[in-house]
């Protein structure tokens, strides 16, 4: 690939744990690092009742903390009080992304002391956080944002001005103590959140593979990642739609391609559909792996051509013929195969274009200002400019061609 003499670091949780069925050790491990847990749900906490249960049986009390939607400063500050209240001296994190990124939001800031906006960036005073998180169990329920392995945590923030923006609290300190990736817990999941959180996933395999800071071990998770997705997203998508409980078989897919795409972005970075989402996200509420969706296909489209036309040498392009080769399982595949695959599986699992959520040509100017100096856009393969981040935004409106 690159003359440059080979350097990178790794960094992940503790221990990963993966397996059906592994969520029911969840008890065994907190009575391991704490005697109190504040335990982080979704809008709806029954859903964890089976945590709760076995935290009871290993003798950890717990308070529960439920987040509604994504979460924003209030969230996290409101998260601080209740486990401050409840003396909690571990934290749990039962559900999806925006759940996992609270919970890791709420034990970094109950270690370090202080407010949310002393630490974040861009729209904060971006201290550096200096302790180690509460003892932290992240156990996702959808398959998408590999959170349970990063070391940020995405935070709304709607206030001093900065209405509309979500930026991160970011440190080596936030990494989760453990990861425990049941694929059982996506029985029954929307088939809505399957796509959504499915190209989320693939999004996240992809973006790390063609970046900049890409190394050989982010390269096997994304390999092995986008071959296990590739097919099992569909079908999943399919038996979701149908009323019919998901193979378990996909299930793993989709619970792994998710755990390595989060390996992947964590030690390599992103780019452009990640660059555009943060402030697609932070302005019109939409959910992350939706737009993630709808950005993908535009975003390969758009980097391939400039790829070529600016630097035809470039290792990236060989990198989109291998993503090709991998997704469509034919080693001829061409790169237009590849970006034909990714729009055909948009448009089999409904993604809608982004003027769904309530974007519209009038907000493409902003949305390329603010994607510009967005930290994921850092690791696109190309620096792009603004009348192509424009043409991304303008394409992504409709949804897949
Ligand atoms: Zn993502």
């Amino acid at each position: 690939m690159s003359a440059a003499p080979l350097a990178f670091e790794l960094a992940a949780p503790t221990r990963i744990i993966f397996g059906a069925g592994c969520a029911r050790e969840v008890g065994r491990l907190a009575a391991g690092l704490g005697k109190c847990a504040l335990v982080v749900t979704g809008k709806s906490p029954d859903r964890a009742g089976a945590a709760l249960a076995a935290l009871a049986t290993a003798g950890v009390q717990a308070t529960t903390f439920s987040v509604a939607g994504e979460p924003s400063v209030e969230t996290a500050r409101a998260g601080v009080a209740a486990a401050r209240t409840a003396a909690c001296d571990l934290v749990i994190a039962f559900g999806g992304g925006s759940t996992i990124d609270a919970g890791k939001a709420i034990a970094a800031l109950v270690a370090n002391g202080g407010d949310p906006l002393d630490y974040l960036e861009v729209v904060g005073r971006g201290q550096q956080l200096t302790r180690r998180s509460l003892p932290f169990i992240a156990v996702p329920t959808t398959a998408g944002t590999g959170s349970e392995v990063t070391k940020n945590a995405v935070l709304g923030c709607s206030e001093h001005g900065h209405s509309g923006v979500k930026a991160s609290l970011r440190s080596p300190l936030m990494l989760p103590t453990v990861a425990v990736v049941d694929p059982d817990l996506l029985v029954g999941l929307p088939a809505e959140a399957i796509a959504a959180s499915g190209l989320d996933a693939l999004s996240q395999l992809i973006e790390p593979f063609v970046c900049v800071r890409a190394n050989p071990v982010t390269d096997g998770f994304a390999r092995e990642g986008l071959a296990r997705s590739a097919s099992a997203l569909r079908r999943a998508y399919t038996a979701a739609r149908m009323g019919v409980i998901v193979a378990p078989a996909d299930r793993e897919a989709l619970a792994l391609a998710s755990l390595l795409g989060g390996l992947s972005l964590a030690n390599a970075g992103l780019g452009a559909v990640h660059g555009f989402a943060a402030p697609v996200g932070g302005i019109f509420h939409a959910p992350h792996g939706a737009v993630c969706a709808a950005l993908l296909e535009p975003v390969m489209q758009l980097n391939v051509a400039a790829l070529r036309a600016r630097a035809p040498e470039s290792p990236a392009l060989v990198r989109y013929q291998e993503v090709a080769a991998i997704v469509t399982g034919n080693a001829a595949a061409t790169i237009e195969d590849g970006l034909a695959w990714v729009a055909a599986l948009c448009r089999a699992l409904d993604i809608p274009g982004l003027a769904r959520h309530g974007m519209r040509e009038s907000d493409v100017a902003e949305l390329v200002g603010k994607a510009r100096v967005a930290s994921s856009m850092k690791g696109n393969p190309i620096a792009l400019t603004d009348a192509e981040l424009a043409d991304i935004a303008t394409r992504a409106l409709g949804g897949p061609a």
